[in-house]
């Protein structure tokens, strides 16, 4: 399976690389960054501190989604929409990591896999995907008297808010209740906002640090509170999840899959 990066010199991108070039069955077909990134033309193995991979990070996407049976894309948002038409353009397969996406971008990769298969996840932890799974059934047990909250952080560097993993923590609460998220999404509390509305599911979000990701979504009535939490301790994780994904996906049709489909849940 070669799989390629783009945005291969940022956080996720450098995590990827190593990834990759660790695990049987992949080989690195490439990675790519934006034109003028100080590190094109480096060796992307002396890159992320491993030993020399005898393959340079360039600028040519399409060279990179020519070469690789698939490509994982941890960049931001309208670079990953040109990286989608240039999946389509060479039947390769995609996955997706980047968040901030607005509901046109997500129209817009859900059309382009109906010509080559995606994968696609706010958030690639095998302990994400399970909590998204649990929120869904709790939402789903317990009654409308019991208010959610969803709560997360992240280093100081995170340009989107709420996080991608808060926001399908929410949909997955909407879900199980029944609701569409954007009909009952609080996430700007400021002055005087009134008492809550009965159904919202609230945000609020924390920056800071190195944090990679904490999320807690709580349930909370008269007297009680149920609180369901993960930590995200480094961000290999999500590399580990998205490679995983690019091997599963080998050979599926054109589709949009989710971690859920990966996993076999
Ligand atoms: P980052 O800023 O460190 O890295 C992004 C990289 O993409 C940068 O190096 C940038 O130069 C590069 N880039 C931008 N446009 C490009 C283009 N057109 N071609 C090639 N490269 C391009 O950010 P990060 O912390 O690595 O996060 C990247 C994205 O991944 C964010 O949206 C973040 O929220 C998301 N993320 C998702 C998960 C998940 O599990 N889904 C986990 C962590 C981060």
């Amino acid at each position: 399976m070669r799989i390629g990066i783009v945005g291969g010199a940022g956080r996720m991108g450098q995590m990827l690389i190593r990834e990759v070039l660790g695990s049987k069955g992949a080989i690195l077909a490439g990675a790519t960054e934006r034109p003028g990134n100080p590190a094109l033309g480096r060796d992307l193995g002396t890159l992320v501190g491993l030993e020399p991979a005898g393959v340079v990070l360039t600028d040519d996407a399409a060279a990179l989604f020519a070469a690789a049976d698939a490509v994982i894309d941890f960049t931001a948002p309208a670079a990953t929409l040109a990286h989608a038409d240039l999946a389509v353009a060479h039947s390769t397969a995609l996955i997706v990591g980047t968040t901030g996406l607005s509901a046109d971008d997500h129209a817009r990769l859900a059309q382009a896999a109906t010509k080559t298969p995606l994968v696609v996840s706010a958030n690639f932890s095998l302990g994400v995907t399970l909590l998204a799974g649990l929120v869904r059934k709790v939402a789903a047990t317990l009654g409308p008297d019991w208010d959610i909250e969803i709560v997360e952080m992240h280093h100081k560097h995170k340009v989107d808010a709420p996080s991608g993993t808060a926001l399908a923590l929410g949909r997955a609460a909407a879900d199980g209740r029944g609701v569409d998220l954007a009909t009952v999404k609080d996430a700007v509390r400021d002055g005087h906002t009134g008492a809550r509305k009965p159904g919202d599911i609230g945000f609020a979000t924390l920056r800071g640090g190195d944090v990679v990701g904490d999320h807690t979504v709580m349930f909370a009535t008269e007297a009680e509170r149920l609180e369901l939490s993960h930590k995200a301790g480094s961000r290999a994780i999500f590399a580990r999840g998205a490679v995983r994904a690019a091997l599963w996906v080998a050979g599926k049709p054109a589709g949009l899959y989710s971690m859920d489909d990966v996993l076999g849940l």
